[in-house]
């Protein structure tokens, strides 16, 4: 038997979507004695309900390093964030950088690590929108563009990465990591009683969120997502857990008021089980968000995906959302169709089975 060789790995969060992408690798790692890490949080996220509550659900250890980086714009930020992760990790030698997702985090870390020589794994590499003006797909071609190891949730990720000219070798189909976060928890899911504190019944109502910059900084696009969702609310209660961008948002365009005295509860952003369990119990989820699509196909709920596109095509072709567009005026009638049972039901996606972190760590024991 060969002993895998010692390896000390640098791991880099930032933002609610990356702690529960983290969470499975970190629970992965510790199973392995050769396997060390330190944890950087970057503090894109930094308040109780999008970042404290994920490492206390999730398991998560308190970060080695946390920044706390501003910047007024995204190009400003990316770059004194990537100084400041160069200025904490330049003493110490790691073996591996990984990061996650799409956010201004990943590129940063993926650009700190790249400029002192230490080689990229990205998770959830080759998603593509297509579509420039989301800072998110800025993010993601960059990361892939200067990482060593690119970890793949589907096969049009690989296909995507291929036609970039990326080598074919860099390329590990590996799934879907939220899928594997989602597994782990789901008796704590189960458990939760959000329903009863909301006072709510399964399938008696709507979840839907808004957070993406292209419906957030428009304000007739979110107008019109909220008279959607106020004329949903005749039928039935719709809940509304409020991203802290959506919330300033709303005050800026003065548009809280639409909302008041509703059928719609409004939350605070909620923590993870608290927040999959309304996905599981309720009707259908509306949404802009790009895990959700996937919760959602798992989970063989539908799901309409309130954007023009999605860099997650596997979820309109094989599971149980719909790309809504701007045609928010269609949303009621997509209702009417859920409500009559006459919706597609999801099929199983390989590798999207809560093995992805084992997949993983198993890979780079072989570097
Ligand atoms: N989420 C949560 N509480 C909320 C809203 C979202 O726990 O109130 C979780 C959910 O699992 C979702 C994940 O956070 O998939 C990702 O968040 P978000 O939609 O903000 O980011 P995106 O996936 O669009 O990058």
């Amino acid at each position: 038997m060969t002993t895998s060789k010692n390896m000390h790995i640098l791991l880099i969060a930032g933002t609610r979507p990356n702690f529960i992408k983290i969470s499975p690798l970190i629970k992965e790692f510790n199973k392995h004695k050769n396997i060390s890490y330190t944890l950087i949080h970057t503090g894109q996220h930094y308040d109780l309900q999008l970042s404290d509550i994920f490492f206390k659900q999730l398991n998560i250890p308190q970060p080695n390093i946390k920044l706390n980086t501003q910047g007024e714009t995204r190009d400003i930020y990316i770059q004194k964030l990537k100084e400041d992760i160069k200025e904490n990790i330049s003493k110490q030698k790691y073996d591996l950088t990984i990061v996650v997702g799409d956010v201004n985090s990943t590129l940063a870390g993926a650009l700190a690590s790249k400029e002192l020589n230490i080689p990229v794994a990205h998770i959830e590499s080759g998603l593509r929108s297509f579509d420039m003006d989301m800072p998110e797909e800025l993010n993601r071609i960059q990361t892939d563009k200067i990482s060593s190891f690119l970890f793949t949730t589907e096969p049009q990720a690989k296909q995507n990465l291929l036609k970039e000219g990326i080598d074919i070798k860099k390329i590990v189909p590996v799934g879907n990591i939220m899928i594997d976060s989602l597994l782990n928890n789901i008796q704590n899911i189960d458990n939760s009683n959000i329903l009863k504190e909301l006072n709510i019944k399964p399938k008696q109502y709507i979840l839907s969120t808004i957070h993406r910059q292209s419906n957030t900084d428009n304000k007739e696009a979110l107008k019109q997502i909220l008279t959607t969702l106020i004329q949903i609310s005749e039928k039935h209660t719709v809940v509304l857990p409020l991203h802290p961008r959506t919330e300033k948002a709303l005050e800026n365009f003065n548009l809280k008021e639409l909302i008041q005295n509703k059928n719609i509860i409004i939350t605070k952003p909620l923590g993870y089980f608290e927040f999959l369990k309304l996905i599981k119990e309720t009707i259908c989820v509306i949404s802009d968000s790009g895990g959700v699509q996937e919760e959602t196909t798992i989970l063989n709920i539908p799901c309409l995906t309130m954007r023009e596109n999605t860099e997650r095509p596997i979820t309109t072709e094989k599971g149980t959302s719909i790309l809504v567009d701007n045609d928010y005026k269609a949303i009621p009638k997509y209702i009417d169709q859920i409500d009559s049972n006459k919706w597609k039901h999801a099929v199983t996606i390989p590798l999207w089975d809560g093995k992805t972190a084992e997949r993983i760590t198993q890979y780079i024991q072989t570097l």
